[in-house]
């Protein structure tokens, strides 16, 4: 994790960032408004550029007054201040088209700095142009850093990165061929969230929690995002990924690892990165007869009428999957992840579930099974809550279940910078610890639902909008004897 002198010594650290996809969703919403939240809180290197590129034809002006859709600020200098390090260029990466300009630009802006540069090629563009895109990049040497130092260029990816074990590993040789692993930054934004970094303080900083934090003590876990909105403009690309690809081999496997993994032995990415890999070869990979068990696949009334979806589309909008991980401290702990579009609310949490143990000495109060929980809430209002039973107060003993909690919002009397400002600094920095390593182990725990549900050749079973989601899953944690903890343990509620 950067300290606090490396953030200063970035300040005489020439750096420049090429957007490939400068006009696309991701780009304005979230990397444009990060750096400008950077720029007015004079975060950047003195001597700065970012060059906007994408193909649609724009001048500098019209590019930047078009960024003003979605940031917003009050004082004009921090906006003339952000514009001045924005340059726009055309070109086309996936059919080497004004590359050579391009390159360029970046020479022209070492010119002018009088210096070697850090350069950084992020690649905000549609994941189906990847294999292209990295073979321009190299054959057009932007790979390379400038020429005095022979200083090597990073590259950012957005995920997902592959459809499958195959394509993974095929546009990591593609990859490989022009970048080192240490000059790849793939990008999963949950990382940059403050309250998954809070996940290591909480785990290994606290002593009271590693003695329980095992089958012994814990029943199962639940892993759930959940959110209000549907495809909205990306159908194209979600209807060929759906919920499984999108997010649980992704997102929900990297928090599954990140909260049973074993202490590394430094906090530093390539400690950190072992422990979550062992976790990840760890996970039971299903059989089909498994996968029908333990998996269930759902999508919401009217997502076929959706802007850009099949009209026989059979992609999940929601998916459910139970997994174990074979190793001693969590043998026969199931984890139940899911996730889906159109459901009640926004939520994402991780909800520890401990074993229910009857203390002879209170049976007669309880009406029903009070488990203590535990749950880490990612999003919204961040926080950590615990669930313990109390003696309600009065003159008769009854004991009901109360909830403890540490929430962001009123623990902390600062701002939590969004995930991108978070990431886009380590990139800087040259930290890898909060991004992804290599994302094969992933794909062999998706591969084998992916094709069981492939070969089913079936709908998904429908859900209403904002419902909880199919009923086979209500049914398949029933079947456990278990229910469904979010959003009964919401915390941190304003
Ligand atoms: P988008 O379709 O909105 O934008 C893609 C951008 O790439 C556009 O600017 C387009 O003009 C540009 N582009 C397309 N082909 C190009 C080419 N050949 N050469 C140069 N530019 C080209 O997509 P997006 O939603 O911004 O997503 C970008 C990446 O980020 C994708 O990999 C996506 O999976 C990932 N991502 C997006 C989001 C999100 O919220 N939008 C979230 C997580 C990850």
């Amino acid at each position: 994790m950067p300290q606090l002198v490396e953030i200063e010594n970035l300040k005489n650290s020439p750096t420049v960032f090429v957007i490939f996809g400068a006009t696309g969703d991701l780009a304005r919403k979230k990397i444009f408004p990060s750096f400008f939240e950077l720029s007015k809180n004079n975060l950047l290197p003195e001597k700065f550029k970012i060059i906007a590129a994408a193909r649609s034809q724009f001048t500098n002006d019209s590019f930047t007054e078009s960024l003003k859709e979605t940031i917003t600020y009050k004082d004009k200098n921090d906006w003339q201040k952000f514009v001045s390090f924005i340059e726009y260029v055309a070109c086309d990466v996936a059919e080497n088209q004004n590359l050579e300009t391009l390159k360029k630009t970046l020479d022209d802006f070492e010119k002018d700095a009088k210096a070697c540069t850090q350069r950084v090629l992020y690649m905000s563009i549609s994941p189906f142009i990847y294999d292209k895109a990295f073979e321009n990049v190299g054959q057009s040497k932007l790979n390379l850093g400038c020429d005095i130092h022979g200083k090597k260029a990073r590259i950012v990816i957005e995920k997902p990165f592959g459809h499958d074990l195959k394509s993974a590993l095929s546009l990591n040789d593609k990859l490989t061929k022009y970048f080192d692993e240490s000059e790849i930054y793939r990008i999963d934004h949950f990382l940059g969230k403050e309250t998954v970094q809070n996940i290591f303080a909480f785990r290994f900083g606290n002593e009271i929690f590693e003695p329980v934090w095992n089958n012994k003590y814990i029943d199962h876990v639940q892993i759930t995002m959940a959110e209000y909105v549907g495809v909205e403009k990306r159908g194209d690309y979600y209807d060929k990924a759906g919920a499984l690809r999108d997010v649980i081999q992704n997102h929900l496997l990297q928090l599954m690892s990140l909260v049973t993994m074993e202490q590394p032995d430094k906090f530093d990415h390539d400690s950190i990165r072992q422990r979550k890999l062992e976790i990840l070869q760890s996970i039971n990979k299903m059989t089909p007869d498994v996968v029908s068990n333990s998996t269930v696949r759902g999508q919401y009334e009217g997502y076929r009428q959706e802007e850009k979806v099949d009209n026989d589309s059979l992609t999940e909008t929601y998916a459910l999957t139970k997994l174990h991980i074979e190793n001693e401290r969590w043998q026969g702990v199931p984890f139940y992840l899911r996730t889906g579009k159109k459901l009640t609310g926004k939520v994402t949490s991780i909800i520890f579930s401990f074993k229910e143990r009857k203390h002879k000495l209170f049976e007669n109060f309880y009406d029903k099974p009070m488990p203590n929980h535990v749950t880490l809430q990612i999003q919204p209002n961040e926080g950590i809550g615990i669930r313990l039973v109390a003696k309600k107060p009065g003159l008769t003993t009854s004991i009901e279940p109360v909830d403890m909690e540490f929430c962001y919002r009123t623990s902390f009397d600062a701002p939590q910078p969004d995930a991108y400002e978070r990431l886009l600094m380590d990139i800087m920095v040259g930290d890898q610890t909060l991004f992804i390593g290599q994302v094969a182990e992933s794909w062999k725990i998706i591969d084998p639902i992916e094709e069981v549900w492939q070969n089913q050749k079936t709908k998904p079973e429908v859900y209403k909008t904002g419902s909880w989601g199919p009923e086979s899953a209500d049914k398949l944690i029933k079947k456990d004897n278990r229910e469904w903890l979010a959003p009964l343990l919401t915390i941190c509620k304003i």
